[in-house]
């Protein structure tokens, strides 16, 4: 049998490097696309054999194209697709200019519709697939100063359902991962005290690791029978 392909989305840094590791573990081929922080992605390529990287700014369609292109001539296929790269715009929602919100949507929620759409032809014409995107607790439960941010992710999870229902004729399982405080570069802004209130609301009494993230993963690309949820993993904060 030939090996697993799977694109993930932002991997140069934080949850998608995790994702991108842990799979590569589990022998996949990976491509580990990255915008900005090529060093970061170097880096990662050298550390796996089995992981290639692909520079491409996922809310442009030409640059998704070339992305699923490059992927499809160099593996002939994708097993699995992470629909990880995003961005965060902490604003008072009064201040939320027109840019910022195109940023965060296009970033967020318009790449999870374009690099889809891009690579669901390949899935369908194989009879199998397993897309995951990364939603956030945020679109479940709201967050103070991150109205734009909400609004891609719970748009995110609204792909994630209605996708699931119409590919799952073709044997392509959808799902959502809606992580709770994880540990990145994405949280850098938070202050001890933010976190530690944070870890007080937790019943776990902790901020998560990447790697609690890339290990729903794992199961989901196993996984047989589940498809179009939103998967909660956040140490019970969103209880
Ligand atoms: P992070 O450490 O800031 O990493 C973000 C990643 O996204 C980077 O690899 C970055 O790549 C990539 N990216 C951003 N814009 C991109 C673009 N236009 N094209 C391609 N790649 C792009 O953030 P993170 O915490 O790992 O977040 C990963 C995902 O988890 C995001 O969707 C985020 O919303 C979600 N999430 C995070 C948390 C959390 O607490 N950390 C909670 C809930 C959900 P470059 O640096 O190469 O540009």
């Amino acid at each position: 049998m030939s090996q697993n392909v799977a694109i993930v989305t932002g991997a140069s840094r934080g949850i998608g490097r995790a994702i991108a590791k842990s799979l590569a573990n589990k022998d996949y081929i990976v491509i580990a696309n990255y915008n900005k922080s090529e060093k970061e992605a170097v880096e990662l390529k050298n550390e796996f054999n089995n992981i290639d990287i692909f520079k491409a700014d996922v809310s442009k369609r030409d640059d998704v194209k070339s992305l699923v292109e490059y992927t499809l001539n160099k593996y002939g296929k994708i097993d699995v697709l992470v629909n990880n790269a995003g961005i965060d715009n902490e604003k008072l929602f009064q201040d939320i200019t027109d840019e910022d919100w195109q940023n965060v949507i296009n970033t967020n929620l318009y790449s999870v519709f374009c690099v889809t759409q891009e690579v669901v032809n390949n899935m369908i014409h194989n009879k199998s697939g397993c897309i995951i995107n990364i939603s956030s607790i945020y679109a479940i439960q709201g967050g103070p100063f991150a109205v734009a941010y909400t609004a891609s992710k719970a748009g995110i999870d609204g792909i994630t359902k209605s996708l699931a229902k119409e590919l799952g004729p073709s044997n392509i399982r959808v799902n959502s991962i809606a992580p709770g405080c994880i540990d990145t570069d994405m949280n850098k802004y938070l202050s001890k005290e933010d976190l530690d209130n944070i870890k007080n609301e937790t019943p776990l009494q902790k901020i998560g690791r990447p790697e609690d993230i890339a290990k729903c993963v794992n199961w989901l690309v196993e996984d047989e029978f589940t498809t179009g949820q939103v998967i909660s993993i956040n140490g019970g904060w969103s209880i």
